[in-house]
This record gives structure tokens, sequence and C-alpha cells, in this order.
């Protein structure tokens, strides 16, 4: 195995090999000690974000993603500004401390349009979360300028080569730097927020750990990971076109499984490289393991749900995979189900706006 000398040596080690989990390691304590971590840095609370996907319109051909532009197997949708309120009056109700405003990438949202949404959220007194892709740097501004908190943007894996191939870029224009991007929502105010996908066909244990360390260098204020789900009506996710796409070619022993416990790992890693992150057990982690993921994930580091506030009739139509957790559920079940699950782990749902204590911090220096 050859290191990336220029990160911090010893930690990358460590980090392999706890993604590698060599007999030296008992994932039990140290499982332990990430909760332990989690306890001391961000407390008992976890924070509720209610989460809006409202538009699963895309430009862009992500060989992963279910709701790609060339997938004309499902309906596309956008919600109305009427829509968007009234499931954040939902999580006002709930007693949730912030929505996510999350979408494909969806060239047919006016700047203008959205940043009126997300002050009339904000007069509600909820925090917003944004994670609409890649857009340009006027309209962050405009959203940030609006009142917008916070923003999602994962990098989805730190291997340039195996990004550019399966998310490419728009016709005509370079490949994106993802990093980049979060570093210039950074210098705008917002709460950064990012993480990659878990088992990628052509991703390696080295890539993985290369990944978390850049949690590190780059503070995230959130990070949120989760299993890669195949998608069968993608490139990636159907075996017959899987085997055309130019992935990296490794040794089949370095790739990353795709499986709960990886994801488990790399919420326990997250926490402990970014202690007062904010940090999701996600829908991905719910989906691969529908009996015990979200409970376990938020046993061992995270601190974050984000319950699906999208309209019912929508919800299906949002697919980047499939057997998506609570799909089929009410909003109040999709809200009672989490409830339930905290009961389960005596922990408590956070008040108040759940701001990252890492970015509070940065705040008063
Ligand atoms: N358009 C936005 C939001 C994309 S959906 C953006 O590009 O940032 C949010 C996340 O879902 C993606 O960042 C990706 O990490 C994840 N995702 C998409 N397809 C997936 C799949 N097949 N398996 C697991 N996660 C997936």
């Amino acid at each position: 195995m050859t290191l990336d000398k220029t990160s911090a040596p010893m930690n990358f080690v460590e980090i392999i090999s706890i993604l590698i989990n060599n007999s030296s390691v008992d994932l039990n304590s140290f499982f332990q000690q990430t909760d332990e971590v989690r306890r001391t840095c961000v407390g008992e609370e976890i924070h509720l974000r209610g989460l809006i996907e409202f538009s699963n319109i895309c430009r862009r051909n992500c060989l992963y993603c279910g709701i790609r532009a060339s997938n004309s197997s499902i309906q596309r949708y956008r919600l109305t500004e009427e829509e968007i309120i009234a499931a954040a009056e939902k999580a006002v109700e709930f007693r949730y401390g912030s929505v996510v405003l999350q979408t494909g990438e969806d060239s047919g949202i006016e700047a203008d349009w959205l940043g009126k949404i997300v002050k009339k959220i904000k007069k509600m007194g909820l925090a917003v979360t944004l994670s609409l892709g890649e857009r340009d740097d006027q309209d962050y501004q405009l959203w940030r300028k609006a009142g917008a908190d916070r923003y999602l943007l994962r990098f989805e894996t730190s291997n340039r080569q195996l990004f550019n191939v399966i998310h490419p870029p728009l016709s005509n224009r370079k490949p994106v730097d993802r990093i980049e991007i979060l570093q210039k929502l950074r210098s705008l105010g917002y709460e950064i927020g990012s993480g990659v996908m878990i088992g990628i066909p052509g991703q390696t244990y080295e890539d993985l750990a290369r990944d978390i360390d850049i949690f590190r260098t780059l503070s995230l204020d959130m990070i949120g990971c989760g299993p890669y789900l195949p998608h069968p009506q993608t490139p990636l996710g159907n075996p017959e076109t899987h085997k055309n796409i130019d992935l990296p070619d490794i040794d089949p022993k370095d790739q990353v499984p795709a499986t709960a416990e990886m994801a488990f790992k790399v919420i326990a890693l997250a926490r402990i490289v970014c202690p007062k992150a904010n940090i999701p057990c996600t829908t991905a982690v719910a989906t691969i393991d529908a009996q015990e993921g979200r409970k376990l994930g938020l046993m061992r580091g995270a601190n974050v749900v984000m319950p699906n506030l999208t309209p019912v009739k929508y919800r299906k139509m949002y697919e980047i995979y499939p057997n998506k957790s609570a799909t089929y559920l009410s909003v109040e079940q999709t809200h009672d189900a989490v409830m339930q699950t905290l009961r389960e782990i005596g922990r408590i749902p956070g008040t108040g706006r759940g701001d990252s204590v890492a970015y509070l911090e940065r705040e008063q220096c």
C-alpha cells in the first residue's frame, strides 16, 4: 500500500486500519469510544432536520443516481412555493430546528424565487440548509443574503479519476472541483456540509481514508455519508452497462464494500476527525439496514436525523436509489418512527436550530 505522504501519515494509517479492520482493531471498543467523543463534544441531543426534496428535475447525468437527466422512466416534479411552505410548517409543528431543501440540479429553479422562499422559511424560525448541487456563485451569494444558513454538497469521492467518470461535467464545461466550491461557500458564511458515498465501484480503502482525511482538513460543519446503492436504471447500477464504464482498474481486494458496517465505520471515523461536526445517520444507512441502521449509526458517532417531509405523492419520484427508507410512510409516520428510535436509545430531540458547534466556535474567533 502506498500512502499519501502529504496527509498526516499516522492518522491516515490508523484510518486505513479501521476501514480494513485487521484483527488488531477491536471494533466494539472503537465504536464505544466514538460514541463517547460524540457525547462529550456535541451532547445527547439529536438534531432533527426536515428534508424537503422539492424537485427531482436534473440536468446532470451522474452514473450512479436514479434521478439523472437520461432516466426517462421517472415522472419529474417541482413543488410550488405553497407546497414547500406547507412542508416547512410541518417542521415547525414537529419542533424541528431546521429544514433541508434538496433537489436534483434543476436549472429551472430561479435564484430569486428560491431566495424569497428562504426568507419566508427563516421568518418561521427555522434554520435553512440548501442542497441543490452546483450553481453559479451569484446564486450562492443571493441565497446566503436571503438568510440560508448551510449548504450541503458531497464531494462523493476524492479520487478525481473516479469522480470525473461517475459525475461527468456538463457538456463544454471543465470537470468541477467540489472542494473548491465548498471553500467558496464557507467564505460566504455558510456552514458547510459534505460527504461521500461508501463502496462506489472502483473506490479503494485508500481513497476512502483520504476522503476522511479531507473531512478533517476542511473542518466540515456537517458530514453526511452513506453506502452506494445500485439503481438498475443507471449505467453504474445496471450490470449490462456497468462493464462499459472506464472505472479505475483496482485489485478486487482493495475495493471498499458498500455495507452497513463500512458506513458505521465512516460515521465513527468522521466523529474522530471532526469531533464537533453535526453528523447525520443518513437515509441510505437506514435503507441498507432497515432494522438497526438508524439506531446503530446514532450509537456510533451520529447526532442528526433528517426525517423526510416531502409530500408522500412525490417521494417515490425522488428515487436516487431503490427501496429508499420511508418512501411509503406518511409525514406523520416518518416522524413517529424517528421519535420511537430516539426513545429506544435514550436520546433526546434537539431544541433550537442545532447549529454546528464547530461553526459557532469559528465565528467567535
Ligand atoms: N443534486 C444535489 C443533491 C443530490 S442527491 C447534488 O448533486 O449535490 C444527494 C446525494 O445522494 C448525492 O450527493 C449522493 O451522494 C447520494 N446518492 C445519489 N445516488 C445514490 C446512490 N445510487 N446510492 C447512494 N447514494 C446516492
